[in-house]
């Protein structure tokens, strides 16, 4: 049993339990240990956050100089990085997601999206403007003030910071609330805040069901901004209790993304595309490339190629290095992915890899088999709806018409692929296809300097990039008379 200490609010730079004492069980879902106990927060503590964060702002970090503010970011971005094992490593517990990934990848990237901001903080600038009469008339960029970040259990701590970092670089304060299932690393940027020395208030991290205070955070009256990914059905909701405060909000949603290979593609190269796009991250993954779209004239070649791929891909405990598919992150989800591939069979797709729950020898674990449905039709349950989890629908296409209508053809917008050597179809497609990222011959590739984002029912506004700075700052314009 792996023991981590019972789990406090950070408020004000304070470790503080939970106003009612409440706690909630964080569990291993890899062991199905509980392996720490975090504080349930309630609309108390969220009141004493929203104090502490508007304090901030009206205080230290409000008056701070913009190059100030972007040093200590800056240290964020470099703790992060030297305390990177021990944050990979709870990253990992908590989620069930390789160690592979969370200390090569995910961790680095956080810190990198720190360090990437912490640039930005002395960069984000007015202009002036030439108006009629004689006036100076100049615009005024500044932070909105206390934005509550609202993160999902598949990246958190990446996701985190997406949100976290542009809100301070531009000057606001911030209250993050991590999902129940995954806050430890959180909480470690809980305590990364304080040992570089962030002043009180500025990130304040607030642990509890979302139900109770991510409800809470949305219909706070002192809450300027909902950063919020997560569940398109809690987008709607979120998006319907923001209104009675008319809180800005930019929302991170689902998908159900289209990853389509044509006949003339490099067809081992899409292969390695569409089994990264499905299954790395356990397919946990809201770009997750879960339609595969194939031409007809290449499709048993592929699927089957995709097939024995897929089967070799074996699940294994996340703390193993050479590990490259580790546990689904809750049992609810394990059951939630059972039941879509039950849908899948039920349906009449064709089953050629995975498909049960796994056991990796322990007879713990919330394991899955990487799983790959052929002959899916458009209309079938597992073509439409995200599973969120590693389970392909592949799906196939006449021409290149039928391919961009039928990638189109969902309530979702998040991302797509296209694999081809034709450089003009390429093109084509990338224009046609509803989606807020194209890759073209690659998957799943991002960098803090490219923005990320939804269409349609995915949601709006942009993280990352420049970008992102929109929806942490305001506009003001001046006008200064200048007649003598
Ligand atoms: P979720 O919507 O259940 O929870 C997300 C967060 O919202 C959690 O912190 C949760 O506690 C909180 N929450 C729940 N109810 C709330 C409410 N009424 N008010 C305020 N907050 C509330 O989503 P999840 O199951 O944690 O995450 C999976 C979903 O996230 C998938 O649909 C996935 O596609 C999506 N996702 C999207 C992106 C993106 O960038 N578009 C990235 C990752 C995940």
């Amino acid at each position: 049993m792996i023991t981590v200490e019972q789990k406090h609010l950070l408020i004000n730079n304070e470790w503080r339990p939970s106003s009612s004492g409440q706690t909630m069980e964080v569990i291993n879902p890899a062991t199905e240990e509980i392996i720490a106990a975090v504080a349930a927060a309630d609309g108390r503590d969220v009141d004493a956050a929203v104090a502490a964060a508007r304090a901030a702002f009206d205080g230290p970090w409000g008056t701070m100089s913009a190059r100030e503010r972007g040093r200590l970011v800056r240290k964020l971005a470099d703790r992060l990085l030297e305390r990177a094992d021990d944050v990979s490593r709870l990253e990992t517990l908590h989620n069930g997601k390789p160690i592979s990934e969370s200390r090569n990848i995910e961790i680095p990237a956080a810190a990198e999206c720190f360090e990437y901001y912490a640039g930005w903080a002395d960069k984000v600038m007015g202009e002036t403007i030439p108006v009629k009469g004689n006036h100076l008339t100049y615009t005024l960029r500044e932070p909105i003030g206390v934005v509550a970040a609202i993160v999902p259990w598949n990246f958190p701590l990446l996701l985190a910071a997406w949100k976290v970092a542009p809100a301070l670089a531009c000057g606001n304060t911030v209250i993050l609330k991590p999902a129940s299932q995954t806050p430890l690393t959180a909480l470690a940027l809980g305590e990364i805040a304080v040992e570089i020395g962030l002043p009180p208030g500025v990130l304040n991290v607030i642990t509890g069901p979302g139900s109770r205070v991510g409800q809470a955070l949305v219909e706070h009256s002192g809450i300027d901004k909902i950063a919020f990914t997560g569940d398109t059905s809690t987008g709607k909701s979120i998006m319907r209790s923001a209104a009675d405060t008319l809180k800005r909000i930019t929302l991170e949603l689902g998908g159900k993304s289209p990853n389509i290979v044509l006949a003339d593609a490099d067809v081992e190269a899409a292969i390695r595309g569409a089994t990264i796009g499905i299954f790395y991250g356990k397919g946990e993954v809201c770009a997750a490339g879960s339609r595969l779209l194939v031409d007809r004239s290449i499709k048993n070649e592929f699927i089957d190629k995709l097939a024995t791929r897929a089967r070799k891909m074996v699940p294994g405990d996340p703390l193993d290095p050479k590990t490259r598919f580790g546990a689904i992150a809750s049992r609810k989800q394990l059951d939630t992915v059972l039941r879509y591939i039950e849908s899948g069979r039920n349906e009449g797709a064709s089953l050629v890899a995975g498909g049960q729950r796994a056991d990796i020898g322990t007879g713990k674990g919330y394991f899955v088999q990487p799983t790959v449905f052929a002959d899916v039709t458009p209309e079938m349950t597992i073509a439409r709806e995200e599973i969120f989890g590693p389970v392909l629908a592949a799906i196939e296409f006449a021409d290149l018409d039928e391919a961009i209508s039928r990638a189109n053809d969902s309530q979702y917008g998040l991302a797509a692929g296209v694999w081809t050597r034709d450089i003009k179809k390429a093109h084509y497609v990338a224009r046609k296809l509803q989606a807020g990222t194209v890759w073209v011959n690659t998957y799943n590739v991002y960098d803090t300097a490219a923005p990320f984002g939804g269409y349609k029912q995915s949601g709006f506004g942009r993280e990352m990039s420049a970008h992102a700075l929109d929806h942490y700052t305001q506009v003001k314009s001046v006008w200064v008379d200048l007649n003598l």
